[in-house]
């Protein structure tokens, strides 16, 4: 229904000092109730407006991964405005649509928007409305207008006021408060309709994925790799998965826990090639021929080594894993040291920094925390030795790489590398 509204005009602003704005009377004037569903939202991003030059480049990757979280929930529309995204979607899609936007990393808060037409009765109705979504007796509220479009006859600090206004004169009990208000109403006035708002849902921050280059996770089925990958991803990194499994000895269940792992990181960085690589062969030669104090670092030599050619094929300059400074035997500077030397492209180790129960508590927030805790084995569980090496001897380690067949163990494993695609779980 239409309502007859009476255009505003600053003598009835002006009356407003004088208490006699009865125009605005929510009691006597409104007399249909819009509906209230969202149909919009409205993305702001952040760290990606300081990029100089490459904002466009930016701005088009988060446009391409907001659109990419979204499929399935089609129709819908993306639009980019004035340093903000617009999803346009249908009412039953809105809060998929939330959930998935609140994992694409770039995108730092977002509002469900509720669009009215240009006309200040209907923007104050609406802002009612909001309202009341929250509402509860004594409550607090501030109005904060933008005016984009400077036709509009009511610059922002008057909208503000008359909506304001409207609002304490409802039948509802509420206090303005501008310094520490329960709810901020947002109106925009925009070309063609204003925005209403009231909601800022937090999103994961970070930076558009893919954007800062691609690399190459070293993934174990354990609590630490997930996380590390997460990271990368945050900052913009788009990943490709290595998993060494050691078949007979690690069942299907490793290799589901590591797809899961998989499918959890793609609904944060889109789509992720998982390579899994047989490593039965390379553990047992190692256990065979080498000090068993070694073997986890020869292990990780190995790894590393495979990763690198790998990454290398697929061109990407970067390898990620999930150590910790001393978590374990095997992650001690010496160790670390030792283990990168035997490759050329950078490891980066997201989680270096990080004690294991911040790592948890991450793995819990992003969720892969329950899939890392399936008591499967992972390869390396399989062959733990008693007293593991802390302080490793480089010229030691070459020594018993040289009882190895190091290159066909590792052409083999390389040439028998199995690929998949794996998807995000929605
Ligand atoms: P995670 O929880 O990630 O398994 P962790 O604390 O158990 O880590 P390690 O088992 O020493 O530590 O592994 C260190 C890193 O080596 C892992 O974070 C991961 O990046 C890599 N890694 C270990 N095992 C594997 C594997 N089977 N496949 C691929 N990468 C692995
Ligand atoms: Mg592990």
């Amino acid at each position: 229904m239409q309502l007859q509204f009476v255009p505003l005009n600053y003598t009835i602003w002006n009356s407003r000092k004088g208490g006699a704005a009865n125009i605005f009377s929510a009691k006597t004037q409104v007399k249909a109730e819009t509906s209230m569903q969202p149909v919009l939202l409205l993305i702001r991003y952040g760290e990606i407006a300081l990029k100089g030059k490459n904002r466009p480049f930016f701005e088009n990757r988060l446009l391409r991964n907001i659109e990419e979280s979204l499929k399935g929930l089609e129709p819908f529309q993306v639009s980019f405005r004035r340093g903000r995204y617009y999803v346009k979607i249908d009412e039953e899609n809105l809060y998929a649509a939330q959930r998935r936007l609140r994992q694409v990393f770039g995108i730092v808060s977002i509002s469900p928007v509720f669009p009215v037409k240009l006309n200040l009765e209907e923007i104050c109705r609406q802002a009612l409305q909001l309202l009341k979504n929250s509402y509860k007796p004594g409550m607090t509220f501030k109005i904060v207008t933008r005016r984009a479009n400077k036709n509009f006859p009511y610059p922002s600090p008057e909208v503000n006021n008359l909506a304001g206004t409207y609002l304490l004169k409802s039948n509802l009990e509420l206090k303005v408060d501008v310094h520490n208000p329960e709810i901020v109403i947002n109106i925009e006035i925009r070309e063609k309709e204003a925005y209403l708002y009231s909601q800022i849902i937090p999103g994961p921050g970070g930076l558009p994925v893919g954007v800062t280059g691609k690399g190459l996770l070293l993934l174990s089925g354990g609590i630490d790799s997930p996380v590390a990958g997460w990271m990368a991803l945050k900052r913009g990194i788009e990943l490709e998965a290595l998993h060494f499994h050691s078949p007979p000895f690690t069942g299907d269940n490793a290799l589901h826990k590591v797809e899961d792992l998989c499918q959890l990181l793609a609904a944060y960085g889109g789509n992720i090639t998982l390579h899994l690589a047989p490593f039965t062969e390379i553990q047992k030669e190692i256990r065979l021929r080498c000090p068993e104090p070694m073997l986890i670092t020869l292990m990780r030599r190995v790894m590393l080594r495979v990763a690198e050619r790998l990454a290398t094929a697929r061109k990407l300059p970067v390898i990620f894993t999930g150590d910790s400074l001393g978590q374990v035997a095997s992650q001690t500077l010496e160790n670390l040291a030792v283990i990168n030397e035997v490759v050329s492209l950078p490891v980066l180790r997201p989680l270096i920094g990080l004690d294991k129960e911040e790592i948890v508590n991450t793995a819990r927030r992003i969720e892969s925390y329950p899939i890392s805790i399936r008591p499967f084995d992972d390869c390396c569980t399989l062959f733990i030795p008693r007293h593991p090496v802390t302080r490793p001897s480089a010229e030691a380690l070459r020594r018993a790489e040289k009882k190895l067949p190091l290159e066909e163990l590792i052409a083999s494993c390389l040439d028998n590398i199995e690929t998949k695609q794996i998807e995000a779980l929605r």
